[in-house]
């Protein structure tokens, strides 16, 4: 109740009380505004009752939610780190079988699958810049009689010791890999021929240097190398069958030897 308004109250209830008044026609008209104001009063507390009830259960329900949220929140932030995890996981996961899928198991070179697509890689590059390559084609000699001697294990090492050879021998933007067998295949991007030979004899004679040890005996290798210089407008297989062939001519002509492919016709 606002100040003032209890003695008003009381003064009004005086005057009702009081019975001077009585019958006057004014009182009559007081004591019903009295009565339904107090009526109106009555009615406004109850309103602002309710009104308070209600404010304080909306209130409760937002808290409510809010826990919900946070609580949500928290959960989707747990499988979203989950989530990247497995994610990181499947990346190393596919980028290790990327590499499983082109390296050969036995000396960890380049196997013919990632080979063949390089050199593709190799005739789109030179058809764009009109700078050619060279693909050599090496194949051990006599290898089977290495195996015969000292057996298919003392092979498989000497084949290991081989490709450390390649590894060290290439200059460093050459390519090499494992083609199959005892065949190897060099990729030397943009590349004249003549540079190339001199890259090849280098690598024949380290070879040659290379002493495999098995029990008391000492194996000793050669490799025949056939090249092809990479002609515009020729497809990769015509390439590689050019190499082919001068490996089989310089298989022919000795052994331990390089040979240039013709150019074709
Ligand atoms: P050439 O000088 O004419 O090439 O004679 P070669 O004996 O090397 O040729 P041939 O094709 O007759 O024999 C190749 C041998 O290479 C036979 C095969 O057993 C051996 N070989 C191929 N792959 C492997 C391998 O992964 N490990 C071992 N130890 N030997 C292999
Ligand atoms: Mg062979
Ligand atoms: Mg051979």
């Amino acid at each position: 109740m606002k100040p003032g308004a209890a003695e008003l109250d009381q003064r009004i209830a005086e005057l009702l009380g009081d019975p001077a008044y009585a019958g006057h026609p004014l009182r009559e008209a007081l004591e019903a505004l009295w009565r339904h104001t107090g009526e109106q009063m009555a009615r406004i507390q109850r309103v602002t009752q309710l009104s308070d009830a209600y404010q304080s259960m909306a209130h409760e329900r937002e808290l409510g939610l809010c826990d919900q949220f946070d609580r949500q929140l928290r959960r989707l932030t747990r499988i979203a780190r989950i989530s990247d995890h497995y994610q990181n996981m499947m990346r190393d996961l596919n980028r290790a079988l990327e590499e499983t899928s082109s390296r050969d198991p036995l000396t960890g070179l380049l196997n013919r699958r990632a080979l063949m697509e390089m050199i593709k890689q190799e005739v789109q590059r030179a058809a764009r810049s009109g700078d050619s390559f060279v693909v050599a084609m090496l194949d051990v000699d006599h290898f089977k009689s290495v195996n015969d001697r000292y057996g298919h294990e003392t092979g498989d090492r000497a084949l290991v010791e081989l490709a450390g050879v390649l590894g060290e021998s290439l200059r460093e933007y050459d390519l090499c890999g494992r083609w199959g067998g005892e065949e190897f295949l060099v990729l030397l991007p943009q590349t004249q021929p003549d540079a190339a030979q001199t890259v090849m004899d280098r690598l024949v004679g380290d070879v040659r240097g290379l002493a495999i040890a098995a029990g008391g005996d000492v194996v000793r290798l050669t490799v025949s190398i056939g090249m092809a210089h990479h002609q515009l407008g020729e497809t990769f297989s015509e390439t590689l069958s050019r190499a082919d062939q001068a490996l089989y001519l310089a298989k022919q002509d000795g052994r331990d030897r390089v040979a240039l492919g013709f150019p074709r016709r």
